[in-house]
């Protein structure tokens, strides 16, 4: 068995760091041609241009937050390539915002920003992406097109501290089992990825704060890498698991089965 995606086209969100810039390099490895977004890291994502060093990567500034930034990401995407097959929702944020915090206007601010990246970005993208996918040549199964969103395993287990994270993953993994039920008939196919704590920046000051407790939830007592995500998308993506569309995969490292 081979991951093989070459003559495939994938756009990642959120690719200049951690889990996205893992899944580009890894997508890039298998042969796709690769375009990412960054919110506004342009030197890091400048620099993975460089590093896998030829033309099937590129990269632009584009907040998932912006409806009108997505179209444009998308049309750009199609005048490039004239197809995306594989969407890759990566980009996210989460910032603590815990229940029984004092200030009432943080706690609405901190829902409708994680909200507006993670679910909002999220269900735009999937939508100009879906409409674009519908016109692919379908392969000998009949799919037009892949869509993997990574989620969280806070989606899952539900997070007192940033419950406004946990309910926006929540939200995105519903909207890949929608998507995977209803755009069938169109050859789409669609899958979450939810990882407990991996070893990103976005993950950092609380590993840094917690580590100890952190580890002592996960059986093996290690913290998951970017990398070990990013082979579960690519596989995803590459085709061999079409079957499987609408399912979640966990990668938690056993933190939290279900
Ligand atoms: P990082 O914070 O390390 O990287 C986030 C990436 O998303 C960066 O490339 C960032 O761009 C980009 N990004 C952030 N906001 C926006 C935006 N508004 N528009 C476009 N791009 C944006 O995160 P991780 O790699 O850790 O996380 C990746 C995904 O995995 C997220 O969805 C996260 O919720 C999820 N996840 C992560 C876990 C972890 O423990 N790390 C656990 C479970 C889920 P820039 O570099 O320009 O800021």
């Amino acid at each position: 068995m081979r991951l093989d995606l070459r003559e495939m086209t994938a756009l990642v969100t959120g690719g200049s760091r951690g889990i996205g810039a893992a899944t580009v390099r890894s997508l890039h490895a298998a042969g796709a041609r690769v375009h990412f977004t960054y919110a506004a890291a342009s030197d890091a994502a400048r620099a993975l241009c460089a590093e896998l060093g030829d033309d099937r990567v590129s990269s632009e500034r584009c907040d998932s937050a912006d409806p009108t930034a997505l179209e444009s990401l998308v049309a750009g995407c199609l005048e490039r390539w004239g197809r995306i097959d594989v969407l890759v929702n990566n980009a996210g944020i989460y910032a603590e915002n815990p229940l029984d915090g004092s200030d009432f206007a943080a706690w609405r601010a901190g829902w409708a920003r994680t909200f507006a990246v993670n679910v909002f970005g999220v269900a735009d993208l999937c939508w100009l992406v879906a409409r674009s996918m519908r016109g692919n040549e379908p392969n000998p199964n009949g799919i037009r097109g892949r869509i993997v969103t990574i989620t969280s395993r806070a989606a899952h287990r539900a997070e007192p501290e940033f419950a406004d994270y946990a309910a926006s993953k929540a939200a995105a993994g519903n909207l890949m089992k929608s998507i995977a039920r209803g755009a069938a008939r169109d050859g789409i196919v669609a899958f979450s990825v939810a990882p407990g704590f991996i070893a990103t920046d976005m993950a950092a000051a609380a590993i840094a704060a917690e580590g100890k407790r952190i580890r002592a939830e996960i059986p093996s007592g290690r913290i998951g890498t970017p990398e070990e995500v990013a082979n579960i998308v690519t596989f995803l993506a590459s085709g061999l698991a079409d079957y499987a569309s609408g399912t979640t995969v966990d990668i938690n490292g056993a933190s939290y089965v279900r």
